[in-house]
């Protein structure tokens, strides 16, 4: 007897609770035919000259620059991002295509000499890459595995979130009418334990390329290690902002460290460590901040917060802020869309629920520290390891910090975290291996080696 079909996918605006769209759901059998093209479109795809990928992944990122911001607007109505950055991750799109497309010649092996011959390396393909992608920042991330996977001549099968499809969706159509092989980059709409599961499962899935909570991701890791997959996990994060008394105070408590994409950002800084001595002075800047933040409808230019995802998310925020709480606090809209205010939490003990846990909204807390050693000791102190920033003008000071803080990604006197030239990822809870970056390439390759006797 074959299963049930999964239910469909109500996709809907978080700003309006409106359906945009409903989107069959793939199940395993589904997962397994698309294996199936995906690894004929493959062998087409690698058997190309390099330049000849190269050049049709940067017609790729060609068509995403002409539809830049029809792309733009549909990620701004699924997942409700404000203009500014939704314009921002479909450049981000197009930019990593491009860079990816660069690397396709560079990606060359060696030439070791040995006794009694010749040692030649290839970085070979590794054939179907399953990419696995949040809700968060549906585009970038999505196309965070595929550009490079593409790039070293892997074909991608995208499962994007159950919430966001669509940017996905238009983004395989692109690459069709861009000229890439048909089957060689498919996208999958459906349920995590279903049609993500299945690339999990499915032998013929040589990858896989996780991005999500960190409970789902030791899933994944578990079921694909089994298999002895390769797997990446870019997982959850509660990044500190250790903001010592002689930084700019202003910059360093800039709200939207916090509160970009509704603080549904793996890399925000939800954990504000200041020193005890400047803790009234940031605490009144923080005030002032939260109360400017226009929150809204998040088409409109002068929007500078949207809602959360889903019902789900607001009510798991609502749930780590009693009303009663001790807090600053912004202000959001009522109902209908899924909105919470700007808020951080001034109450907190650096080991409760709020303090450590990855809330996932436009939510802080501002704890005080004495001296360097208790920053970073307060920094170290959660299971996670993602990011950081450190603001100071001691120049020493904040190299010291940085090395020892565990996280994967520190920035100093800046909030900037992902460029697509440079390494990212996570220590700790917060993930496994790296992506972006100039080895992002490497990390779809197995390395053959082959030796040419000259005996013979
Ligand atoms: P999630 O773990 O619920 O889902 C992520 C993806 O996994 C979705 O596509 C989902 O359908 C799929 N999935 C769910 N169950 C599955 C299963 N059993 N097998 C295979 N796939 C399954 O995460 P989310 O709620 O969509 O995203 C938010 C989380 O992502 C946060 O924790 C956030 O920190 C993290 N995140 C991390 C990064 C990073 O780079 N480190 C970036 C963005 C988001």
């Amino acid at each position: 007897m074959s299963a049930a079909p999964a239910p469909a996918l109500d996709v809907l605006n978080p700003a309006t609770e409106e359906v945009l769209a409903t989107v069959p759901a793939a199940s395993a059998a589904d997962v397994d035919a698309a294996v199936s093209r995906a690894a004929r479109a493959q062998t087409t795809w690698a058997a190309l000259a390099p330049a000849d990928r190269a050049r049709l992944l940067r017609r790729f990122a060609a068509a995403v620059d002409e539809h830049l911001e029809e792309l733009a607007r549909s990620e701004v109505r699924e997942a409700g991002h404000t203009l500014g950055n939704a314009r921002w991750e479909a450049g981000n799109v197009r930019d990593l295509l491009d860079y990816a497309a660069g690397g396709v010649e560079r990606l060359t092996g060696r030439q070791i000499p040995v006794a009694g011959g010749l040692d030649v390396t290839f970085l070979e393909p590794l054939g179907v890459i399953g990419v696995i992608a949040p809700w968060n920042f549906p585009m970038p991330i999505a196309a965070w595995g595929t550009a490079p996977a593409l790039a070293a001549g892997n074909a991608v099968l995208l499962k994007p979130a159950e919430t966001t499809p669509l940017t996905a969706l238009r983004l395989a159509e692109l690459a069709l009418e861009a000229g890439l092989p048909e089957g060689l980059f498919q996208v999958l709409p459906g349920h995590g334990p279903v049609t993500g599961n299945a690339l999990v499962e499915h032998p013929g899935v040589a990858k896989i390329v996780f991005t999500g909570s960190t409970a789902v991701g030791r899933q994944v890791l578990a079921k694909g290690s089994a298999l002895l997959k390769r797997v990446t996990l870019e997982l959850g994060g509660k990044s500190p902002n250790i903001v010592f008394a002689d930084a700019d105070l202003r910059a360093a408590v800039d709200p939207f460290s916090f509160l970009d994409n509704a603080g549904q950002d793996c890399c925000a800084r939800t954990r504000i460590l200041v020193q005890e001595s400047v803790y009234d002075e940031v605490a009144a800047l923080l005030a002032d901040a939260l109360a400017a933040v226009v929150v809204g409808d998040p088409a409109d230019e002068k929007t500078q917060m949207g809602p959360l995802i889903s019902r789900r998310q607001l009510d798991r925020v609502r749930g780590y802020v009693p009303d009663d709480a001790p807090a600053l606090r912004g202000s959001a809209p009522d109902g209908p869309g899924f909105w919470f205010p700007p808020t951080v939490l001034t109450g907190e003990r650096p080991d409760s629920a709020a303090a450590r846990e990855e809330i996932f909204g436009p939510v802080a807390v501002l704890l005080p520290f004495t001296d360097e050693q208790d920053a970073v000791r307060l920094a170290n102190d959660t299971p996670y390891g993602l990011s950081g920033s450190v603001w100071t003008r001691d120049v020493g000071r904040a190299l010291r910090v940085s090395r020892a803080v565990r996280a994967g990604n520190l920035s100093v006197n800046s909030h900037s975290s992902v460029r697509y030239s440079t390494p990212f990822g996570g220590f700790k809870q917060s993930g496994l291996g790296r992506e972006l970056g100039p080895d992002a390439l490497t990390a779809f390759t197995e390395t053959k080696n082959v030796f040419l006797s000259t005996e013979a």
